[in-house]
């Protein structure tokens, strides 16, 4: 409090209450299944796991901020308090900071260095201070005039990164306010008991704060795959759904929610039955975590001993003690984007070795594949890609953009050079459509070794280079391909995309996305075939490497390696140690004689049966 009783600063005055726990834990005020009707909102599972529990509802009501005139003596005050407010929510900020890179990764705890530079904003720090003054308003009412007009420049302008720092101006206007107001408190930090949380977005403060909470999963309206709080569910294991539009709308404080962050999907007051099933799946998923223990030193060897090599597919450094914790054979796709995201300049080489050095020298000997840039299509950093075009997916994205940006793709590829000295490297380029942009891409790595030799910086010295096939003209010419490369990773997330000229985001043609329309099998097929004609491996770091039956069939097709998220491995260890090579072959055989994919699935269906 800063003056006298001019006025009241309990937030009731306006109406603020900042960000309101509505449940905290337990069932109080929760309606029965019974009396409440159940039902199912969709939205992007961003990360895998199934669970139930109470919602936690975080709901950040915009503050109506009255003007009040200060009085001229009061002035200095005035000021005074919004200056030590901009400093608590300095300090908090750091704190945040701090917790996030202690228990995550310093590469999560770059975005509060945004905060932080935007508390200092000219326009809000500054502008703030200059409208109490010369305004005499109090020092709500001039902190929010300021944010409103910054935001209203992010709002006109036609850039998603920009777009984006409006959510960061979000975070700051609720907690600067909250100090002002002396209404501060971080709602997730306090949570003791276990639930599931429900918001709008959740702010990188708010994830911070979720950090060692009981959090069971987390749903959210807004957000996409690659929002901060998408990386961080995964990076914290935390089943998540976002971008379920009308959430919070549907959900109560208090409710039994049921949230599949792999399906995508939170059933609200879930009745018997569901309740049952999903605890039917929470238990297959509790034993195949014992499996996953046993499984783990064992290889991936069909009944009749065919190794396949099963790797993990991995986005941040953080998640290299999963891999080794589920068995993976390695990396099979390390999605080096991510550390492009979320930032507003280009990592630099110093940086990226040594998040790369870390888990080359974790998983070594096992070998870690890493993807140059893939930014482009979903994965926007427009700070980089500039501002969005019409069809991303068809724009200049993966190692198109890294063709075009030598010093990013040199940055790069130096720092993949010098983190092969720790262990086993090898590197693969994305959305490659052409032969002249592997060698190109070679070229470009060639320079990148000369200059380090040069330099006398220590660097590996084998590293098998690859090419993944992603687009159908790659997998069309994948026999002049193979002459080049050490070997090919389909990406059948983008090669489905891409073959069927379907959005592979987009939820009004998911019908149509289909791993088993013939003409994405043949293609597959064919890329096999070129492949070990030229006498080179062949992976699939797709998500149908992921699905236990689909592995069994890209197997049967003669596929050498899989590439997953690390929590499946053992699903898939477990389904491929059941099943002869046979068997495989026998399916992959029948499978590609059918004409449609429901005829295919049908097939497969039947013999998963008798695979038992
Ligand atoms: C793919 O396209 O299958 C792939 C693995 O790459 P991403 O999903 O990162 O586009
Ligand atoms: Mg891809």
């Amino acid at each position: 409090m800063v003056s006298g009783e001019w006025r009241k600063r309990d937030g009731d005055r306006d109406g603020f209450d900042g960000s309101s726990r509505v449940a905290l834990g337990g069932q109080g005020g929760a309606m029965t299944a019974e009396e409440k009707k159940t039902i199912e909102i969709s939205g992007i599972g961003v990360s895998p796991g199934v669970v139930f529990g109470v919602a936690y509802l975080i709901a950040k009501r915009s503050p109506v901020i009255a003007p009040t005139i200060v009085p001229e003596d009061k002035v200095e005050s005035e000021i005074e308090h919004f200056r030590q407010a901009v400093e608590a929510s300095r300090k908090q900020i750091l704190a945040l900071r701090r917790r996030v890179a202690d228990m995550l990764h310093e590469s999560h705890a770059t975005i509060y260095d945004t905060h932080l530079m935007m508390l200092e904003d000219e326009t809000l720090y500054a502008k703030t201070i200059q409208t109490i003054k010369a305004d005499r308003l109090n020092a709500e009412y001039a902190f929010d005039r300021s944010v409103k007009r910054l935001a209203e420049r992010f709002a006109t302008i036609d850039d998603p990164y920009l777009r984006a720092r409006g959510g960061d101006l979000e975070d700051i206007y609720h907690r600067v306010l909250n100090n002002l107001l002396e209404l501060y408190h971080e709602p997730l930090f306090e949570i003791e008991s276990p639930v599931i949380v429900v918001a709008r977005d959740l702010t990188p403060s708010d994830t911070a704060n979720m950090i060692g909470r009981p959090i069971l999963a987390f749903v959210t309206d807004k957000g996409g795959p690659t929002s901060h709080a998408a990386i961080m569910a995964k990076a914290l294991e935390i089943p998540a759904v976002v971008s379920a539009e009308g959430i919070t709308g549907a959900v109560n404080a208090g409710d039994l929610l049921l949230v599949d962050g792999g399906r995508g999907t939170i059933t609200v007051s879930p009745d018997e039955a569901l309740l049952r099933r999903a605890e039917r799946t929470i238990r297959l998923h509790e034993r195949q975590e014992t499996d996953r223990l046993q499984l783990r030193d064992l290889p991936a060897e069909t009944l009749d001993g065919y190794r396949i090599e099963v790797a993990a597919n991995i986005e941040f450094p953080e998640e290299a003690p999963h891999v080794i914790m589920h068995g993976a054979d390695g990396v099979g796709l390390f999605r080096t984007e991510f550390l492009y995201l979320n930032k507003d300049r280009l990592p630099e080489e110093e940086e990226l070795y040594d998040l790369y050095a870390s888990v080359v020298r974790q998983l070594a000997p096992k070998p870690v594949i890493f993807r140059t840039v893939d930014l482009g299509g979903d994965k926007l950093a427009n700070y980089i890609t500039g501002s969005p075009a019409l069809n991303p997916y068809l724009g200049l994205r993966a190692i198109r953009l890294s063709l075009a940006n030598p010093d990013m793709f040199r940055t790069q590829l130096r720092a993949i050079l010098r983190a092969a000295a720790h262990g086993v490297v090898k590197i693969m380029f994305p959305m490659v459509t052409r032969l002249e942009e592997v060698r190109q891409a070679r070229n470009a790595l060639a320079k990148a070794r000369r200059e380090l030799r040069a330099e006398g910086v220590a660097m590996g010295r084998r590293i098998e280079i690859g090419t993944m096939i992603e687009v159908p003209s790659a997998a069309l010419v994948a026999d002049i391909l193979a002459k080049e490369v050490d070997f090919f990773s389909i990406g059948t997330n983008d090669l489905i995309q891409y073959t069927l000229a379907v959005d592979r985001v987009n939820p009004t043609v998911a019908q149509l996305y289909d791993p088993l329309h013939p003409s994405v099998l043949r293609l597959i097929s064919h890329v096999i075939t070129a492949a070990h004609e030229a006498g080179i491996w062949v992976g699939v770091c797709g998500e149908m490497a992921a699905d236990p039956l689909m592995a069994m069939l890209l197997v049967g097709m003669g596929v050498d390696e899989l590439s997953m998220g690390p929590v499946v491995i053992p699903v898939v260890k477990s389904a491929l140690r059941n099943i002869t090579l046979a068997q495989a072959r026998e399916m992959a055989s029948e499978v590609l004689s059918l004409p449609t994919a429901q005829q295919i699935r049908a097939a497969m269906t039947k013999r998963r049966r008798q695979f038992g």
